[in-house]
């Protein structure tokens, strides 16, 4: 490209002024990827902090991760993101004892089988699959192997395949918790294609589903040996150091970065964009101090029902909102030896409606970065919540959220958790965005980016339509705010890509 072209794009790329609303990760991204090559960018963020479910707690002068705390190998795109910004010899892996199940009928804490995909086992005879679904349950789940294939390969609900060839107990106990604790989703609702991508081949392939499943972990293995390493990682001292790591590059770019101002309302200004904010006052009993800003472009980076609230009535074609559940975590601090033997691994999956709780992390055993921190003490959190299922501390107060989670901790680690034993407490709310994985979702997100996409200046990132995770969220914004790049710096006669 001509010195003049540079010169004439990094004037072009000076004057267009991008307001990024909503500073969780999808937002920070997307506001990084403009402020790199020189545009203006402002990012307003309704709390007090930036992160969103990427959130910092202070647990008697500990710090730790009260929303995500790790990410997905997956693609690289995190780790990437991670050396970009000088943290790559923070990263870690978690302790790999693996967890625990309970609420199995007769079984009282089994650990989770290993092998499998998605708890589906391979063998189901091998002891750590027979002791959580009996004799009964493997012969069960042994007619797989016996049964003509006829319909295998086009089962798309995860459940009713799982069920079908294997048995309701192998759904139910096995399948169940790990859909549950990863996806907040019932088994019944998971797109097998989309949980479990390969399998439907695989099993059209090998004639049953546990051989599609041996089949799947031989392609797995052999990827692995290619390319070694843990399939999720952290980041030493919390996941929160990429959010700061992300605020101190976007203030160096020259970006500027707004806390405690909610965005309450969206309009055209001409070409434009004109975006509301309501300022929270310094002084409580003050009014919130409404002001307005102008944008080029922007970028919405809120949860879904937010991002429909400013979009109603801009752009047709949205059709309804998925269903988010409600997630709480209840993260305990505790001063309890006898969670020193890590009695169930770095923490426990339920099998759905066996206990109030649906999972639970032994954080200070899964993060030896987090244990040094804690000293004799532990830090554990407890999951409440799920698809369809408000979180059972939904109508406590912090106390009693505490106190309930205490208690579930007891019953699902099996060692005795007094009252005396807790230091400290911490309760987050999240509204999660609906599972990427269940049947239809992927359709309805489609079409939803392909209404977004129709209006110019405008882009739409973060989990609601990249789907959970920092693996998702990450290429997601990188890919939106490269294309409203282009689109801002050449118009119609954008490049493929941008530097
Ligand atoms: C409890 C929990 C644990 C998780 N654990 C993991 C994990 O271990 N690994 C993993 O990969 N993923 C995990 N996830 C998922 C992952 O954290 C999310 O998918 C991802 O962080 C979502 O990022 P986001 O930018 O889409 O949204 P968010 O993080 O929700 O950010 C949206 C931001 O917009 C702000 N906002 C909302 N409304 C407005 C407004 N009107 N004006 C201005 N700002 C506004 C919000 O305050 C928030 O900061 C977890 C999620 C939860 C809830």
């Amino acid at each position: 490209m001509s010195d003049d072209r540079t010169a004439d794009l990094a004037a072009r790329a000076a004057h267009r002024h991008v307001v990024v609303i909503g500073g969780g990760i999808g937002g920070l991204v997307a506001a990084r990827e403009c402020a790199k090559v020189g545009m203006q960018v402002t990012v307003l963020e309704s709390e007090g902090e930036l992160g969103g479910a990427i959130r910092r707690a202070d647990l008697g002068g500990l710090t730790v991760d009260a929303g995500a705390e790790s990410y997905a190998t997956r693609g690289g795109h995190v780790r990437a993101l991670l050396d970009e910004l000088g943290l790559g010899d923070r990263i870690v892996t978690p302790n790999p004892a693996g967890a625990w199940l309970v609420g199995a009928p007769g079984v009282d804490a089994a650990p989770l089988p290993k092998g499998g995909i998605l708890g589906i086992p391979v063998n189901p005879f091998a002891d750590d699959v027979r002791r959580i679904i009996g004799w009964g349950g493997a012969w069960r789940a042994y007619v797989d192997r016996l049964r003509p294939p006829l319909t295998i390969g086009q089962e798309r609900s995860l459940g009713t395949l799982v069920a079908r060839r294997m048995g309701p107990k192998v759904r139910d106990m096995l399948v169940a918790p790990v859909t549950a604790g990863v996806y907040s989703a019932d088994p019944d609702d998971v797109d097998t294609e989309i949980a479990a991508p390969g399998l439907n081949a695989a099993l059209t392939r090998a004639g049953s589903l546990s051989g599609g499943v041996a089949q799947l972990i031989a392609e797995r293995a052999d990827r692995a040996a290619k390319a070694p390493g843990s399939a999720v990682e952290g980041v030493a001292g919390g996941m929160s150091a990429l959010v700061d790591a992300l605020q101190a590059d976007l203030q160096e770019l020259g970006a500027v970065v707004r806390t405690g101002v909610p965005v309450t309302a969206l309009s055209r200004a001409g070409d434009g964009w004109t975006v509301s904010i309501a300022s929270v006052a310094a002084d409580k009993d003050e009014e919130p101090v409404e002001e307005s800003i102008t944008a080029d472009a922007v970028f919405v980076a809120t949860p879904e029902p937010g991002a429909r609230t400013l979009l109603d009535g801009l752009v047709p074609g949205l059709g309804d909102p998925g269903e988010a559940p409600q997630i709480e975590i209840v993260s305990l601090l505790l001063e309890a030896p006898v969670l020193d033997a890590q009695p169930r691994g770095t923490g426990v999956l339920t099998v759905p409606g066996s206990r109030t709780a649906k999972a639970l992390t032994h954080a200070t055993a899964k993060w030896s970065w987090l244990r040094e921190a804690a000293g004799t003490r532990h830090v554990v959190r407890v999951s409440f919540g799920a698809q369809g299922e408000p979180a059972a501390t939904a109508g406590l107060d912090d106390d009693a959220a505490a106190r309930l989670a205490l208690t579930e901790a007891e019953g699902m680690l099996g060692v005795p958790l007094p009252e005396s034993a807790l230091i400290a407490s911490h309760r987050a709310r999240f509204t999660q965005s609906q599972p990427s994985s269940l049947i239809g979702a992927a359709d309805r997100r489609r079409e939803v980016r392909k209404a977004l996409q129709k209006v110019d200046g405008l882009a739409v990132v973060g989990a609601w339509l990249a789907g959970t995770g920092l693996a998702q969220v990450v290429p997601d914004a990188k890919a939106e705010a490269d294309r409203l790049r282009r689109a801002l710096l050449w118009g119609d006669d954008a490049p493929l890509s941008t530097p």
